[in-house]
């Protein structure tokens, strides 16, 4: 079955997001990735993977994410919030990793949980 992982970094984050998908680039490119638009464009431009770019964050993004998870189309998702800025959407991060916790889906929010179920995944495909 092919995974479809959902790759999400606030602004500080997204300089690790790339480090972090540069080093599972083999594996992600095994995968279906969607993204927040400005995660996922970076994702594109500078790994090269092929991202289903959703709305930014801060326009509905994460909730869009959100949506297609509690429908059982994500099978994980990166998360890489910044814990020490505030956020203008606050109540639809929350919401995504509300939902992550409902229906039971991977939620990694910084690189070291990340590694652990890209790992996982990776070597269940195997
Ligand atoms: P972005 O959205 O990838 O469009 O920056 C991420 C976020 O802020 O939730």
């Amino acid at each position: 079955m092919k995974r479809r992982i959902a790759l999400i970094a606030h602004d500080k984050k997204k300089d690790d997001m790339i480090a972090f998908a540069s080093e599972f680039a083999d594996f992600l490119k095994t995968c279906d990735l969607l993204a927040t638009g400005t995660t996922g464009k970076r994702l594109t431009e500078e790994v090269g993977l092929t991202v289903e770019r959703k709305l930014s964050g801060p326009f509905g993004g994460d909730l869009q994410i959100g949506s297609e998870l509690v429908e059982g189309r994500i099978h994980a998702v990166v998360f890489l919030r910044d814990p020490m800025t505030p956020q203008p959407h606050e109540p639809d991060i929350n919401a995504l990793v509300r939902a992550c916790d409902v229906h039971n889906v991977a939620c990694a929010t910084n690189i070291s949980t990340a590694r652990l179920v890209l790992s996982r995944l990776q070597s269940q495909k195997e």
